[in-house]
């Protein structure tokens, strides 16, 4: 049984339409990249996925659990599937160990004993223990997706969602979160990352998929695909951004 099972999904905003009958099912481990152009609906995808936004036909189930029934459940689906964006969201006026620490108490119950015990297991994950007591202002981008990673992580979920997690970055720090994903996938960690970078995608997706105008136009494992795109659309992809 797929741990996500997206069945014929649509989204309106409004009279837009911004996901078609969106249809993609994630085993559990997998690793899943989604790429497309500006606008394509990627975020829009992955949002729906932890209820970051409401979709209006089709069905979503997360882990057994169908996601148009739950509204109660949201914190559970939401600690289930982690999430993290482009811009980091930490909180500036937390401390590194506060913003890691925040979730698993207030949600997970944890005593403040057991968040901070698991915070610094998780920053040592990520390789920044030193940087506990910082605030974000005071770290590289680089080292903020690391926390933002490391925040997620302490809400130990079933998946991680990644959105654009290195489009935010100065280039010399892309590769040090993308280590940190990598080692991640690696070990076992379902994962669907929207992202450009294409040479992550080949090493660690399982499959990618490619999106234009709200559907999903290409599917398959990266060797196939970028060896032989189907689609015009997804060839055109390709080489604009390699
Ligand atoms: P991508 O992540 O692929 O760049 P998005 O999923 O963010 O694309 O957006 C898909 C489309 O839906 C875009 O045309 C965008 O303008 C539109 N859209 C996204 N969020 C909203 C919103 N909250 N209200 C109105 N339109 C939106
Ligand atoms: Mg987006």
């Amino acid at each position: 049984m797929p741990i996500i099972s997206i069945q014929n999904v649509s989204k309106f905003f409004g009279d837009f339409q911004a996901l078609k009958n969106v249809s993609l099912d994630v085993a559990l481990g997998e690793r899943v990249v989604v790429c497309g152009p500006s606008g394509s609906g990627k975020s829009t995808l992955i949002r729906c996925i932890n209820r970051l936004e409401a979709h209006e036909a089709g069905e979503i189930l997360v882990d057994g659990t169908r996601l148009t029934d739950v509204p109660a459940d949201l914190e559970k689906i939401r600690g289930a599937v982690g999430m993290v964006f482009q811009q980091f969201n930490l909180f500036p006026h937390l401390t590194v160990l506060e913003n890691l620490c925040i979730g698993p108490r207030r949600v997970l119950g944890l005593t403040q004993a057991q968040a901070q015990e698991r915070a610094m297991r998780y920053l040592e994950r990520v390789q920044i223990p030193d940087q506990a007591d910082k605030f974000p202002s005071q770290l590289s981008g680089g080292q903020q997706q690391r926390v933002a990673i490391a925040r997620s992580l302490c809400m130990e979920p079933r998946i991680l969602l990644f959105d654009e997690p290195t489009s935010a970055l100065d280039p010399e720090m892309i590769a040090e979160v993308l280590e940190v994903m990598t080692e991640l996938a690696q070990s076992g960690m379902t994962m669907i990352v929207v992202t450009h970078e294409m040479g992550f995608a080949r090493r660690v997706a399982d499959r990618m998929v490619f999106m234009d105008k709200g559907e999903i136009v290409e599917i398959g494992a990266p060797e196939d695909v970028f060896a032989a795109p189907k689609s015009k659309r997804f060839a055109r992809f390709i080489n604009q951004i390699l």
